[in-house]
């Protein structure tokens, strides 16, 4: 691997997780202003890109848990060079894949009827809400992944090694866990 001499192209998605991975890479404190001169950072949660742009380097949080999720990370798949899975929910589904356990009409009414809400209902031929899939499932069960970052969330020194490598056109090192 050729170390990058142009800015890395990085983006970072967010599919079903509870954003603490973000939280974590925010995390990385002085460091992000040394990695902010040697990458372009083309999406994140924080940006409201309509359309996903080119990547050499995608870092995606969360589990796959509904039709939006699966477009989103297809779609990612096609526009990244090196996808890595960021954290435990996306290596192994972790928590969201917690109501595998149950089905689809349970979960739902468990969220929508039968907990404390202002509006009862299971929301129902609108499309703002994506309908969930029949399983939660991690990254690499839907597309390719080239590098597994796990924890819950993955410790700021792991993902600022993670994009150190990349850069010095070193494949990561992640000591052998695949698992958090
Ligand atoms: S791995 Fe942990 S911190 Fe990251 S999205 Fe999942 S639950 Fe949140």
């Amino acid at each position: 691997m050729d170390p990058v001499n142009r800015k890395l192209r990085v983006a970072t998605a967010w599919l079903g997780g509870c954003s603490g991975c973000h939280m974590s890479l925010l995390d990385m404190d002085e460091r992000l202003l040394a990695l902010a001169g040697r990458i372009e950072l083309m999406a994140s949660p924080l940006t409201d890109l309509k359309d996903f742009p080119e990547a050499d380097v995608t870092l995606v949080e969360g589990a796959v848990a509904n039709e939006d999720h699966l477009a989103h990370i297809r779609h990612i798949r096609a526009h990244t060079k090196l996808l890595v899975s960021f954290g435990d929910c996306a290596v192994t589904g972790n928590v969201p894949a917690m109501r595998n356990a149950y089905g689809i009409e349970e979960v739902l009414n468990e969220a929508y009827q039968a907990s404390s809400s202002v509006v009862k209902g299971v929301p129902a031929g609108n499309a703002v809400v994506p309908k969930l899939l029949g399983r939660v499932r991690p990254v690499h069960e839907v597309v390719p992944v080239d590098v597994f970052l796990p924890g819950c969330p993955p410790d700021a020194d792991a993902i600022y090694e993670l994009l150190s490598a990349l850069l010095d056109g070193r494949r990561p090192e992640m000591g052998g866990r695949r698992f958090g």
